[in-house]
């Protein structure tokens, strides 16, 4: 795919489609229209072959007038300023749509996480930690895992930072990022909950369409974080998982792919190609492959025109942020196939980030049970306001979606006026 998309131009014509559909002040979309602050950092970090490299990091702050920046960190090789503004922005909307009192941001390192060892990705996201300093925080900025990161860098960044505390402050600096192993005061339940909210919403739109899930069949773009809960998610409702892409292969069984072993395969080799009780497919296959849902969750602008006329599926659930392009979106449209917008579908996980965060700060424990409890609550919720909306004004599904988390955000701004 292009690198040169224009993701943050994107958003914000989303951002310019639902202003008008619910008739927001032009001020409001013109303060929405930018991030708050924008940061970049170079840093030096020291290779295990005794070399000096400098990397480039990222941290956007998009708005927080409903509460701290909150959004995950990206490793990636390829990274571009307008990417993360894009994401930080749709973190505003998620955390919004969500009825949840955070605000948007996103941080990245343009860097290989593959090509790191284990010693380098601590050393480098200590690094970006101290380079991020002050503009983090608990109660102001508050990171979470994304592309290429997981609990092991989340637990190096809160180390780091709870470390430049004096010691009567170090403990309630827990709370500085989420996505936390458990053993370092992480949620039960956060690891899958992104693929579990596609999953919530996935299992509604396939309830209000009649169709038993038992015996249907599903397409996943990406088998990391996002990608291999949903498929594991719904593999465990009955749900045969068809044809699996990532970064190294794209594989079919038309049966039904073995998806815990799948997974098993993923985390011991990196990736899914040399997978033996599967077919290797070529990408364009993997698209075309007859089923009735496809999750994309690896990346943004993965969905274009082409893509979108080879799909084969009734329901495309945005499990990564932004993956349908508006050229796939206008084909799918046409086509009759519906999409769950990212903003929502993909909303589990920061919703989980933010039940991890006030566990930390009220120094409590919640079980597995109730964060996939009120979980399950905070996803329908959102469906139910999301749906009533797009039905009301007549408008997809994303613009439905944007134009609830805008009102929230509008109201906030009218109470409170600008200042000074
Ligand atoms: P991850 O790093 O765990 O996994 C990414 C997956 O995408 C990997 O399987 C990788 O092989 C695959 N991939 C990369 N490039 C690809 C390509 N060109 N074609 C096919 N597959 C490719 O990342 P993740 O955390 O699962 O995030 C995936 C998406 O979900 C991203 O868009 C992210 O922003 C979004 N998201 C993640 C979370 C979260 O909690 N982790 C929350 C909300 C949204």
């Amino acid at each position: 795919m292009a690198q040169t998309y224009a993701f943050f131009r994107v958003v914000q014509s989303y951002l310019e489609q639902a202003a008008q559909v619910s008739e927001l002040p032009p001020e409001l979309g013109a303060i929405l229209s930018e991030p708050n602050t924008e940061l970049i950092v170079h840093f030096p970090v020291r290779m295990d072959s005794g070399e000096l490299k400098v990397f480039t990091g990222y941290r956007i702050q998009h708005n927080n007038i409903l509460g701290p920046y909150k959004g995950g960190i990206r490793y990636h090789p390829e990274i571009h300023l307008h990417e993360v503004k894009a994401l930080a922005a749709m973190m505003t909307w998620k955390s919004a749509l969500m009825d949840i009192p955070f605000g948007g941001a996103k941080g990245a390192v343009k860097c290989d996480p593959r090509a790191l060892s284990e010693t380098e990705r601590m050393r480098l996201t200590r690094r970006f930690t101290h380079a991020l300093g002050a503009s983090i925080g608990p109660d102001h900025d508050i990171p979470a895992p994304d592309v290429g990161t997981g609990p092991q860098e989340m637990a190096w960044l809160m180390d780091t930072y709870m470390n430049g505390m004096g010691a009567q402050q170090k403990n309630a600096q827990r709370a500085v990022v989420t996505g936390k192993p458990i053993s370092c005061g992480g949620s039960y339940g956060r690891v899958k909950a992104t693929g579990q909210g596609v999953v919530h919403c996935l299992v509604e739109w396939a309830r209000e369409h009649e169709l038993p899930l038992a015996g249907s069949r599903a397409i996943v773009q990406g088998f990391g974080n996002v990608g291999a809960h949903a498929a594991l998610l719904l593999d465990a409702m009955g749900v045969r998982v068809v044809a699996v892409s990532d970064h190294t292969a794209s594989i079919r069984n038309d049966q039904g792919l073995v998806v815990q072993a799948l997974n098993d395969h993923v985390r011991r080799t990196g990736g899914v190609l040399g997978f033996e009780a599967a077919d290797p497919v070529t990408r364009d296959e993997f698209f075309a492959t007859p089923a009735d849902y496809c999750v994309p969750a690896a990346l943004e602008n993965q969905i274009g025109a082409h893509e979108a006329n080879l799909l084969q599926v009734r329901l495309v659930a945005e499990g990564a942020n932004g993956p349908v392009n508006p050229d796939g979106e206008a084909v799918l449209e046409a086509r009759g196939i519906d999409i769950i917008p990212d903003v929502l579908a993909n909303a589990g996980g920061v919703t989980v980030s933010y039940f991890e965060w006030l566990q930390n700060k009220r120094m409590e424990r919640w079980t597995l049970e109730e964060v996939d409890s009120k979980l399950e609550t905070m996803m329908m919720r959102a469906l139910r306001k999301v749906r009533e909306f797009a039905r009301e004004r007549r408008v997809p599904p994303r613009v439905a979606a944007y134009s609830v988390a805008l009102k929230s955000i509008a109201d906030c701004y009218s109470a409170r006026g600008i200042f000074p």
